[in-house]
């Protein structure tokens, strides 16, 4: 068979993690980053940088590749479209578009009889007028918001008032969940009711972004069985090809909500890289360039530690790690507060 070139678009740690599932499937990766510095550049096979509205370069990435995927949500629509019409973009370009904006993606939930959050459009001040029933809030930006950018809490609407915002932007007025616990589930859809689906895994965010993720769970089977029940009912609805990830959250009453989906694969899924036979970034590779899909067995239960900003220094330094430890260095140049540097998956009994 000739070997497949795959094209990924976005250098982040997700990119990498993409970049080494494929070397091991003797795939070919061709990454496309408008960063420089991106880490991906270290495992992948060949990097172009370059804007995401730069035509020229993106055709010459395209013309390298026999498919094209990507590891974050923030893609304009414009390029995977054009991209679309030459190679085939996976998952399929109108998914990221509905996803991308969090308006479109709770009403298409909604729509499928899964419950969200509450929420409503806020276009100008005046909409805040009639939404106390919304409070307290979280107000989000629609769009490009991720590991809690672009995310303001919300008690009272004079809060909102203090802010100065500019609301033609778009934003999401979104009621609090009094959250017990988050989780999240990932699957891999290959075609119509053929798909994989790891169990639920549960979330601990700090800040706003995820730092603590394990498996199993602790959750009732009835949340157990409905997570992966919508998850795959997203997933079909979709026609996604590839990884996809569901974030719920379950409040204090026992309910399940769907927070959000990415259409790609997740943070919290790391710990399937050691945790199971095939990874979420495996299977995603397989999916997207039609390989075998091979079905998956839980090997360990396991945790997963973010190390977020300066946590990753004395790992760097030769910390000693255990037979169960798996430390995972993204490799990015500079550390920064908040940012994700790396990561250390536990297996345990
Ligand atoms: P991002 O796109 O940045 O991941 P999320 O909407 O998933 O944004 O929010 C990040 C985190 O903030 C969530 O995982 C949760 O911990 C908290 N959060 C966000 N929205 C709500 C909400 N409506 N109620 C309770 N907690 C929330
Ligand atoms: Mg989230």
């Amino acid at each position: 068979m000739p070997k497949i070139n795959l094209g990924i678009i976005g250098g982040g740690q997700l990119g990498s993690m993409l970049s080494i599932a494929a070397k091991k499937l003797d795939i070919k990766t061709i990454v496309y980053c408008d960063d420089n510095n991106a880490p991906a550049q270290n495992f992948c096979d060949e990097f172009i940088f370059g804007r995401y509205d730069d035509k020229e370069k993106i055709l010459e990435f395209v013309n390298k590749v026999n498919v094209i995927t990507y590891e974050f949500e923030n893609i304009p629509y414009e390029t995977l479209n054009e991209i679309n019409k030459n190679k085939p973009v996976l998952p399929k370009p109108s998914i990221n578009r509905l996803i991308q904006h969090r308006i479109a993606e709770k009403d298409f939930i909604n729509k499928l009889n899964i419950r969200t959050t509450q929420y409503t459009l806020v276009e100008k001040k005046s909409d805040l007028d009639s939404l106390s029933d919304l409070l307290p809030g979280i107000l989000k930006t629609t769009t490009m918001g991720y590991d809690g950018k672009g995310q303001f809490p919300v008690k009272e609407i004079k809060d909102i008032e203090k802010m100065n915002i500019d609301f033609s932007n778009g934003y999401i007025l979104e009621k609090l969940v009094k959250l017990k616990k988050e989780i999240s589930v990932i699957i891999t859809r290959f075609s119509n009711n053929n798909y994989e689906i790891y169990e639920p895994i549960e979330n601990i965010h700090e800040d706003q972004i995820l730092k603590y993720s394990k498996i199993p769970a602790d959750v009732s089977k009835n949340i157990f069985n409905q997570s992966k029940e919508w998850a795959v009912s997203i997933a079909e609805e979709l026609k996604y090809i590839g990884t996809l990830c569901v974030e719920f959250f379950i409040d204090r009453n026992e309910n399940l909500y769907v927070n959000e989906i990415a259409p790609r694969v997740h943070n919290s899924g790391h710990l399937t890289i050691n945790a199971y036979n095939i990874s979420q970034f495996e299977n995603h590779i397989r999916a997207v360039c039609s390989l075998e899909k091979i079905p998956i067995k839980k090997i360990s239960n396991a945790k997963m530690v973010n190390l977020i900003g300066n946590q990753i220094k004395p790992y760097r330094q030769d910390m000693k790690l255990k037979d169960n430890e798996f430390f995972y260095d993204y490799q990015k140049k500079e550390i920064k507060d908040k940012r994700k540097m790396g990561h250390i998956t536990t297996l345990i009994p």
